[in-house]
């Protein structure tokens, strides 16, 4: 049995620069999936599966597979143990077979889906859970759904320390993947990666891994799967917190919005603190009166809950907030799981970019981003989270048609203006992912070469996620010259009243 090497990777391997050479043969890839089957692993090579397992909520790779087959998988293999997972790549590593990890799909951008054909690993089938009362901790595969874990934990009267707004698809496995930094109870008990008692990897050459120390976590979070599989976690779980209060309040502006933000956040401690403006809020429950609004939810592991649900109500009435009621908080935090897919209800693409960025900067990103929507005449929204360290993940959207390809693209070029100018204030992308990966090659030059220099040393076939995050196909030249012709062009035909204006709100 011969085992095939890239040549190339190995010669630049040591520099700084490494090449990350690509190679697909179809007969390579029918013999993977023999040895796979071979070794008893389920899988499947139907198109539907092979479409369904592709994408992600962007739909941008459907678009790309329509004329080239290698964003499409070739074959999408289910694990359920370790060894499976450990078998499937070392099968890969022989034929060199592009391996794609995947959750439930429900990131942005492309981050899990196949760039190069190649095996998907759908993870999913990788749900076992065992809780232990007695040290407090939950030891789980990471495919399985944060929702359904915590259903699990919900039984024991244990909850997790936090989960992403998406919890009821997301699994375990595709929040470490991309980073796992900002979502439902961050704002209290930090990231993701501050959950985590030991993670379980099995590594691009197929060999599976320990780890106890965050030092050593802390690689995986972020990184899209390109520097191993995670499969198995041991998390901090906590006792159920015997009440929860929210509170939902609107703001007549920005600036008062932001000051009530700074305070409430040194002076209570929040499970949850979103911000949003009214066009966010109108597609969500339908709230027109304010310009702006803040979600709180303090729950009963804070020994202060009534006393700082009290204290955030005066500061919230100190900064010209209105309290929009007991009930409308607690239905909105019923449906606060719905809330991120219901903007997508009334419009055909709700174009979305995330920036991560400290808090101070909030402000200028989000009133030059308004500035720009409203000289282009296009739409808009935006939400926001912050956590602890006062680093906030907004995330702008740009309603939008793709039947109005002016329109559309005019929305992307916005946004990527608005990326542009975070980097310039220190901000970043929260997600790389396939598309955004240009934004990490331009722009955070030290942070990509200490990805190079790892993926190189840990995955010598180059075979775990391609084309993300060390390498990129797109080239951000090409990308930014084409936004900026089509800004140009938009601008041009607002000044002659010839920009076609779409899905307006006139709230
Ligand atoms: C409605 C909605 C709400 C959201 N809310 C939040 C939020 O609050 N916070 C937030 O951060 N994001 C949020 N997101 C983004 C998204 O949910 C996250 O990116 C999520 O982590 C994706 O998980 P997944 O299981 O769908 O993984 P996938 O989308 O399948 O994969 C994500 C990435 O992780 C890799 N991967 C998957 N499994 C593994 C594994 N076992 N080992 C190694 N790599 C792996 C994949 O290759 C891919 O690069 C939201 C998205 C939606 C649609």
């Amino acid at each position: 049995m011969s085992t095939k090497t890239n040549k190339e990777i190995d010669i630049h391997a040591k520099s700084s620069k490494p090449k990350f050479k690509l190679s697909r043969k179809l007969s390579d890839i029918e013999k993977s999936y023999t040895k796979i089957k071979e070794e008893g692993i389920a899988f499947s090579r139907t198109l539907s599966e092979r479409i369904s397992s592709s994408g992600d909520t962007t739909g941008t790779p459907f678009y790309h597979f329509r004329w080239k087959r290698h964003f499409l998988a070739d074959y999408i293999a289910y694990p359920k143990s370790d060894e499976d997972v450990i078998k499937i790549i070392q099968s890969a590593n022989e034929y060199i077979v592009s391996v794609t990890p995947r959750g439930a799909g429900s990131c942005y951008y492309g981050s899990g889906s196949p760039t190069n054909g190649g095996v998907v690993v759908d993870m999913k089938r990788m749900k076992e859970c065992q809780i232990n009362k007695d040290n407090m901790t939950a030891t789980v595969q990471t495919g399985i759904c944060f929702s359904n874990l915590m259903d699990l934990l919900d039984e024991k009267d244990l909850e997790l320390g936090c989960y992403p707004t998406s919890a009821l698809t997301t699994t375990l496995g595709g929040w470490i993947g991309t980073g796992g930094t900002m979502g439902i109870g961050t704002v209290q008990n930090g990231p993701f990666l501050n959950q985590m008692v030991s993670m379980k990897v099995v590594s691009p050459t197929g060999n599976l891994k320990q780890y106890n120390e965050k030092d050593d976590f802390e690689q995986f979070f972020g990184s899209n799967g390109i520097f191993g599989i995670v499969t198995e976690v041991v998390l901090k779980i906590f006792p159920k917190s015997t009440k929860t209060d929210p509170i939902m309040a609107g703001f007549s502006s920005l600036g008062d919005l932001l000051k009530a933000i700074q305070v409430i956040l040194s002076n209570t401690n929040p499970f949850v603190l979103r911000f949003s403006d009214k066009y966010h809020e109108y597609n969500c429950s339908g709230l027109t009166r304010h310009s702006h609004y803040m979600f709180l939810l303090y729950n009963g592991r804070n020994k202060d809950l009534d006393t700082d649900v009290k204290e955030a109500l005066k500061l919230i009435e100190q900064n010209n907030g209105t309290f929009l009621g007991t009930k409308f908080s607690h239905d909105t935090w019923e449906d606060y799981l719905k809330h991120e897919l219901k903007i997508k209800l009334e419009t055909p693409v709700q174009m979305l970019q995330q920036i991560y960025i400290g808090f101070q900067k909030t402000e200028l990103i989000l009133n030059y981003f308004e500035k720009l929507i409203k000289k282009n005449k296009l739409n808009h929204c935006f939400y926001g989270l912050i956590n602890r360290d006062n680093n906030v993940r907004l995330c702008l959207y740009t309603p939008t048609d793709n039947e109005y390809w002016m329109h559309f693209l005019s929305s992307k070029a916005v946004i990527s203006r608005v990326v542009k100018y975070s980097y310039k204030l220190g901000g970043r992308i929260y997600t790389y992912g396939l598309q955004n990966t240009i934004y990490l090659h331009k722009f955070e030059k030290d942070k990509l070469k200490k990805f190079r220099e790892k993926k190189a040393e840990v995955d010598p076939n180059y075979i775990l996620n391609p084309l993300k995050i060390v390498k990129s196909k797109i080239s951000f030249f090409r990308i930014n010259m084409m936004f900026e012709l089509i800004m140009f062009y938009r601008r041009i035909a607002t000044k002659l009243g010839l920009a076609k204006e779409i899905l307006v709100l006139n709230i």
